[in-house]
């Protein structure tokens, strides 16, 4: 049974005032909120177990460890790897594609192609110029219509034997659209040898993702969206697809030996995390998965799809308002402008004086703000805790925003 008020009786971060207005957290996308049963898991690790992993005899180094690798196989389970060693740890999204970027240098050479999409993030862009500035290798942008729709068919062009990349989210942090990555990664592996990368920090926390089913070679995302600790992430790898990179960071934990004459590295997933890892984080993102998986995949949809709908609904209904990209399939996010409103911030500005979070700007996707010609936009992104109620009380305060600045 999905009992909304149990759900949100678990964030005590909900119940309480901002601006002398019960708070309505609709950042989602940015990040969520967290539940005691995440925030008790990390503070029961700083409390009983601390201690350095991998490397100790002792008793508290073993539980840490024991702790961290049983978490690892929550997320193996959560994602459906094959092996809980396709899990490496990292601080987050950003983090495992600059992995990936970097460790694949040595496999791209002058005029190779990487190719992204017009509706990714910053953090699935820059990676990629950089790996293009180092090799040569040229990047391709898959092209979007007006409403947000990526513009396929160019990959019956562009896809061979020069392709060595294609990397592309499954969720837009920006407009809320899920693109149509099964087709991306069929026509990839239909017509060209080239490793897939899926972006799923907006998709993780809505979704069941199975990566098996999916067939991409790399899946990343972060912790902190789905109701974990910040500072945390994973990048699934493929095992054959890992065996083959080059490490990203060098130090500890990640050799097998090492010499003044050379080093040899450790397998995976060490391979992949030198240094001491965010062991307390990671222990609380096995919690996180806990969470989302005691609510159910279902039940959350069907939840989220409710308040998804509900909120374009209410925000339509208001005169000159402009909701940006297709409606029909997406997930999670609203992203709009009001008519005469010269910038976002100042509607997000007049919302949070109502207690009502929003995020503003050009959401790390100034590509996507170019295209429309904009400087930035308002979004609500719901989680599982939201409410029916709060997209009312943000539906009246967007109409008072508009009084107010029309
Ligand atoms: N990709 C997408 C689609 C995102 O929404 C975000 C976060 N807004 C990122 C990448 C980067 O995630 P992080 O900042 O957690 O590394």
């Amino acid at each position: 049974m999905f009992d909304i008020n149990n759900i949100r009786s678990q964030f005590p971060i909900l119940n309480q005032q901002v601006n002398g207005k019960p708070l309505v957290y609709l950042d989602n996308a940015a990040t969520s909120q967290k539940p005691l049963s995440v925030i008790k898991t990390w503070e029961k690790y700083y409390e009983t177990i601390n201690a350095n992993v991998h490397r100790g005899i002792h008793t508290l180094s073993q539980l840490a460890t024991e702790e961290m690798e049983l978490a690892r196989q929550k997320i193996q389970k959560f994602i459906n790897a094959k092996h809980d060693y396709e899990i490496i740890f990292t601080k987050g999204t950003t983090e495992s594609i600059n992995l990936v970027a970097y460790a694949l240098t040595n496999q791209i050479k002058k005029d190779d192609e990487i190719i992204i999409s017009y509706l990714e993030h910053h953090s699935n862009i820059v990676p990629w110029q950089m790996l293009c500035e180092r090799t040569g290798a040229k990047l391709r942008v898959i092209p979007m219509d007006e409403n947000g729709i990526l513009q396929t068919d160019v990959l019956d062009f562009w896809l061979g034997e020069k392709t060595k990349m294609v990397a592309v989210n499954q969720v837009s942090n920006a407009l809320g659209i899920v693109n149509p990555i099964e087709e991306i990664i069929a026509k990839t592996r239909k017509l060209s040898n080239a490793y897939v990368l899926i972006d799923g920090a907006q998709s993780a926390p809505h979704f069941k993702i199975d990566v098996q089913k999916m067939d991409c070679d790399f899946f990343v995302f972060s912790g902190h969206k789905m109701y974990a600790p910040m500072g945390t992430g994973i990048l699934y790898g493929k095992e054959s697809v890992l065996e083959n990179l080059h490490p990203f960071h060098g130090g500890g934990e990640m050799i097998d030996k090492c010499s003044f004459d050379g080093t040899t590295y450790a397998g995976l997933p060490f391979k992949f995390e030198a240094g001491t890892p965010n062991v307390g984080g990671n222990i609380a993102l096995g919690a996180a998965v806990d969470f989302i998986e005691k609510i159910g995949h279902d039940n959350l949809q069907i939840h989220e799809n409710e308040l998804l709908n509900y909120a374009q609904k209410k925000l339509l209904e208001i005169e000159g308002l402009y909701i940006y990209g297709e409606k029909a399939n997406r997930t999670g996010v609203v992203s709009f402008n009001l008519n005469g409103v010269g910038i976002a911030s100042d509607t997000g500005m007049i919302l949070d004086k109502m207690g009502i979070a929003v995020r503003t700007g050009h959401h790390c996707t100034q590509p996507i703000m170019d295209f429309f010609n904009i400087a930035g936009t308002v979004r609500a992104s719901f989680a599982v805790y939201n409410t029916l109620e709060e997209i009312d009380i943000l539906a009246e305060g967007v109409k008072k925003a508009q009084r107010m600045l029309v």
